[in-house]
């Protein structure tokens, strides 16, 4: 039987990697956009706690299991800043270009070897809104902030994100490699082998 799951974000970049990481599973995604849900506060600390809120309010307002990441980019020399404000780092509705032009400028003086990051990623499942016992999966992905952006694939911060392993930036690989190796793809297969064991 397909079950049908509300993916809670808006964020399209995100939808199309979720989409891309859930084919040929017996799970319909549909994005919390299709039932008009509003956004949720993003109150919470830390991604867990903000991964948590934006699923039980898709639950909440579609009565469907709900599922939602929170995720960003912690760099090291910036004491682990944009994390959680990551999308709206430089300023609300702001996009992607003002944060990365405002990233570029807060590293302005780091040296190549003092500019590591990481993109973390959770990912929260609630079977309702009141699930007491959600389940909870991370990732998380080091590279190193480029001095200028390259690629125009991916979204958000993917341009200016240098990946060693593949020595290019995370906007320059192919949809199904970023899945392979990402924060995001990472903490998906790690909440499908829970959801696996669940049901
Ligand atoms: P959220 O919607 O509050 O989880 O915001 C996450 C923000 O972190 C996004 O808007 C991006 O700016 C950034 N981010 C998260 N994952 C990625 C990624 O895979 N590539 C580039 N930027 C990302």
């Amino acid at each position: 039987m397909t079950r049908t799951i509300v993916l809670a974000t808006g964020n399209a970049g995100k939808v199309r990697e979720f989409s891309g990481l859930l084919e040929g599973l017996n799970l319909q995604v549909r994005p919390q956009s299709d039932y008009a849900v509003p956004e949720a506060d993003e109150t919470g600390l830390s991604f867990i706690e903000n991964a948590i809120l934006k699923a039980r309010n898709a639950a909440l307002h579609t009565g469907l299991p709900a599922m939602a990441d929170d995720s960003g980019l912690e760099v090291d020399a910036l004491q682990g800043a944009p994390g959680i404000h990551s999308a709206r780092y430089a300023g609300p509705g702001r996009g992607d270009a003002a944060n990365n032009d405002k990233l570029l400028a807060a590293l302005r003086d780091t040296p190549w070897a003092q500019r590591s990051a990481r993109f973390s990623c959770v990912i929260a499942y609630l079977r309702h809104a009141e699930d007491p016992t959600p389940l909870i999966a991370q990732g998380s992905w080091e590279g190193i902030i480029l001095t200028e952006a390259r690629g125009d694939q991916g979204f958000g911060y993917d341009p200016l994100f240098w990946v060693p392993s593949h020595e290019c930036s995370s906007a320059e690989l192919d949809p199904v490699t970023k899945n392979a190796l990402s924060h995001r793809g990472q903490a998906m297969r790690a909440l499908l082998a829970q959801l696996q064991q669940r049901h």
